[in-house]
């Protein structure tokens, strides 16, 4: 989609690795580099083709079944299977942007200024703070691999003869050990990080929470857990939910978690199959520290098999409403591998 849309220098709202299933991604929200000026994909959706339960192929929109067009803008796969979206495409060409790297034993200084920062940032600057290792045998400089940091990747649409005026401030910050943001296509960026996490054989464990505050006892937790990720592709994400994601409703799509300020997932990542026990441990242990300084949900495309009382604390006062759209569509739950929302009767 990123390919096709840059040829018209036109892009939609998506996620940071390109590789990623567009149908789960929308279907969950969608939330990327371009969610703090034009929202999440959800919010550029303006039509589904659908498979019901019982082989019915219906179009739903905000005209035509409403209720339909209202549950799949969140609620995920459980309603038919989606068989074409339109998106609404936005002008997104040259960006500047890319990562900035500082070391670990930074990530307080810059964690505390980014937590002020992006709250009233202008919505043409994106940027996702990340706890990492650079991984061996990575493009990156040498002497960085294996080695813990923290890093802001960033992405700003506005005009590009200012973006050296607003990346100012950032760079005054701390001392980073790499500064890779510059102009480049949009797709170089949604590109960038494909390769360390796209390889099917990897053993993942998440877990998501969103975030409203980010205190002085979070930011602690944070930096202990941060310091000690267990393997090179071991990480944690702070991904933006401010900016225009804030100018919907929380009930006008089934997307409830609106009034936040950030999706946090904390990722247990490894190649080695080995490893995992011991990286769902870390990210365990890692949650259940933050997430009692949480909002209570999740982002349902960043969680596992959590039950449903998770999945009733992610959706809150949409819960009962998409379980009136699923018993009119799939009362016998055929779509049910995903974070299920089960029918009554
Ligand atoms: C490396 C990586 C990076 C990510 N980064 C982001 C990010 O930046 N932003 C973000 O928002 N998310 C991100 N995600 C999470 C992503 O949104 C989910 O993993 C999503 O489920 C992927 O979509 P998929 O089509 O591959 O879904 P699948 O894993 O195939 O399926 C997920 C769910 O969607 C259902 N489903 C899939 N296709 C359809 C369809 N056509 N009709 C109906 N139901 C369907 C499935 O039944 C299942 O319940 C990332 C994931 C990965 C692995």
């Amino acid at each position: 989609m990123d390919h096709a849309s840059h040829a018209f220098g036109l892009a939609v709202p998506s996620g940071i690795i390109s590789t990623t299933g567009v149908a789960g991604l929308t279907l969950g929200g969608g939330h990327g580099y371009l969610s703090r000026k034009y929202g999440l994909t959800i919010d550029n959706l303006l039509e589904v083709d659908m498979v019901l339960a019982d082989g019915r192929l219906v179009t739903a929109s905000e005209d035509e079944n409403a209720d339909l067009f209202w549950a799949v803008r969140g609620g995920g796969g459980n309603f038919g299977v989606v068989t074409s979206f339109l998106f609404q495409a936005h002008p997104v060409d040259t960006i500047y942007g890319g990562p900035i790297i500082w070391p670990i034993d930074q990530a307080d200084e810059i964690l505390r200024w980014y937590r002020d920062f992006i709250v009233d940032a202008p919505e043409d600057l994106y940027g996702w703070f990340g706890f990492h290792r650079v991984p061996t045998g990575s493009p990156l400089p040498e002497k960085l691999h294996g080695h813990h940091g923290c890093a802001i990747t960033w992405c700003y649409t506005g005009p590009m003869d200012k973006a050296e005026e607003v990346f100012k401030p950032i760079r005054e910050l701390g001392t980073p050990v790499l500064d890779m943001a510059g102009p480049m296509p949009f797709p170089a960026l949604q590109n960038m990080f494909d390769q360390l996490y796209y390889p099917p054989r990897l053993q993942w464990y998440w877990k998501a929470d969103f975030v409203k505050e980010l205190g002085d006892e979070a930011i602690e937790l944070h930096k202990e857990y941060g310091s000690n990720l267990p393997t090179e592709l071991c990480t944690m994400h702070l991904y933006p939910i401010n900016g225009a994601v804030h100018e919907v409703g929380r009930n006008d799509t089934a997307f409830s978690f609106r009034d936040v300020t950030w999706s946090r997932v904390i990722v247990g990542v490894s190649e080695d199959p080995a490893d995992a026990e011991r990286v769902s441990q870390w990210a365990k242990a890692y949650w259940q520290a933050l997430h009692p300084l949480s909002e209570g949900g999740g982002y349902v495309n960043f969680m596992m098999e959590e039950g449903q009382d998770r999945i009733q604390a992610t959706y809150r006062d949409n819960y009962q409403r998409l379980v009136d759209v699923k018993t009119k569509y799939d009362p016998n739950n055929l779509f049910h591998v995903n974070q299920n929302i089960k029918p009554t009767g």
